[in-house]
């Protein structure tokens, strides 16, 4: 998706959940098609000069709601925000290089339903992220252990 598509994409998503789109929105929006599918509160905000903080996150906030963003807590809990289509899912994030992937799988049913008999709790929502090395990391890694000379 281009960077003017994105925008296009946003502002529907916008318009379309019945919102207004007033013009710190609309800078937002354009800021945030330029910053990639993933940026932190503290990267909009900067690329958003004029549009003052409380209206980020308020806008972020509405974006969450929207299901427009997610957000990602990374391995080292910085919290990031990730462009998405919609739809429950979770993500495994390389704590090496923050490759973040979303999956969409999460068979824990059981152990809710579980958790609400025990605790008496109505169960309304979870979180779950996933932290290791990406292919790419694991495979640097790998090189760089073959790399240290064998000690005699
Ligand atoms: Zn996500
Ligand atoms: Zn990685
Ligand atoms: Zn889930």
């Amino acid at each position: 998706m281009g960077h003017t598509g994105a925008e296009r994409w946003l502002a529907q998503s916008v318009l379309g959940a019945g919102h207004r789109l007033t013009r710190p929105r609309r800078l937002l929006l354009s800021a945030l098609a330029g910053l990639g599918d993933q940026f932190t509160a503290e990267e909009l905000a900067a690329a958003a000069p004029g549009v003052g903080r409380a209206t980020v996150f308020r806008t972020l906030r509405l974006m969450l709601d929207l299901g427009i963003v997610c957000q990602v807590v990374l391995d080292d809990g910085a919290l990031h925000y990730r462009l998405t289509s919609g739809g429950h899912h979770h993500h495994i994030s390389c704590s090496e290089c923050g490759a973040v992937i979303d999956f969409a799988t999460c068979d824990i049913d059981d152990l809710l339903g579980e958790l609400s008999r025990r605790t008496g709790y109505a169960i309304e929502a979870h979180r779950l992220e996933v932290y290791g090395r990406c292919a790419d990391c694991g495979d640097r890694s790998q090189d760089a252990r073959r790399a240290v000379p064998a000690l005699a």
